[in-house]
């Protein structure tokens, strides 16, 4: 039994985190909140798995991408700083568009005797309803969702209200008792970055140090990326 920060007694010591994301790049906001979450609920590993980028997502964004080969390459220069993340790129590795749903069987076949924590931010809460077998996602896994600025909980639509009404808890006991289908809140964390701003950033030569480790920086500067 150990003690999280909140004081609430909890042997959550058999789960793994799972943050997916475009890392395009990676940023604090990813690294701090996960590793904020990860502190909250006593877990010792979190996975950091690079997403395909749908095409959508790139021209709806003016600015420069990094190719998948390079977002992979500052995923794990984050995880060669860190002992708590392992970077994972079976998405990348898979041909076309993965689903997060096929990831989690996955990983539940890898890990049979752990629990998984998925974590999202509120921004991914919003729209999670719309995601692929959304349902099938809960069975196999809980929901840890981090705040972000500009997102709340009242913009959530209605199936998110509904869903929140049957599965939330705030109890971490209760996310020992089974291992799968709970929403959780994690502690307020609130780091104002986000990928598209540090791109705007730099297409715009404006200062973004503060929002990104010292070797992302220097890995995207050495490969002139988002110019
Ligand atoms: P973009 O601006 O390109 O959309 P992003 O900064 O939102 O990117 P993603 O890689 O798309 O980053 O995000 C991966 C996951 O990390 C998502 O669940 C997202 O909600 C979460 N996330 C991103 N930034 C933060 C942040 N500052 N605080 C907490 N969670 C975050």
């Amino acid at each position: 039994m150990t003690s999280t920060k909140s004081g609430i007694n909890t042997i959550i010591n058999n789960g793994i985190g799972i943050l997916g994301g475009t890392f395009d790049p990676i940023h604090l906001g990813h690294t701090q909140s996960a590793q904020a979450v990860a502190n909250q609920l006593n877990l010792t590993e979190v996975l950091l798995i690079p997403t395909h980028i749908p095409p959508h997502k790139i021209s709806a964004k003016l600015v420069p991408h990094a190719s998948a080969e390079q977002r992979a390459a500052m995923v794990e220069i984050a995880c060669q700083k860190s002992e708590l993340f392992t970077c994972d790129l079976r998405e990348l590795k898979r041909s076309g568009h993965s689903y997060t749903v096929d990831t989690l069987k996955e990983l539940k076949q890898q890990y049979p005797t752990k629990a998984l924590f998925f974590i999202i931010g509120m921004d991914s809460l919003l729209t999670f309803t719309t995601w692929h077998k959304y349902k099938e996602i809960l069975s196999l896994c809980h929901l840890v969702v981090n705040t972000r600025p500009n997102y709340s909980i009242e913009q959530l639509n209605e199936e998110t209200k509904t869903l929140l009404s049957n599965c939330q808890t705030a109890d971490l006991t209760e996310l020992t008792l089974v291992n799968h289908g709970k929403i959780f809140f994690a502690i307020k964390y609130f780091l104002d970055v986000s990928s598209t701003q540090i791109r705007r950033r730099l297409a715009q030569k404006k200062a973004y140090n503060h929002q990104l480790s010292p070797s992302i920086s220097e890995f995207i500067h050495k490969n002139k990326l988002y110019r």
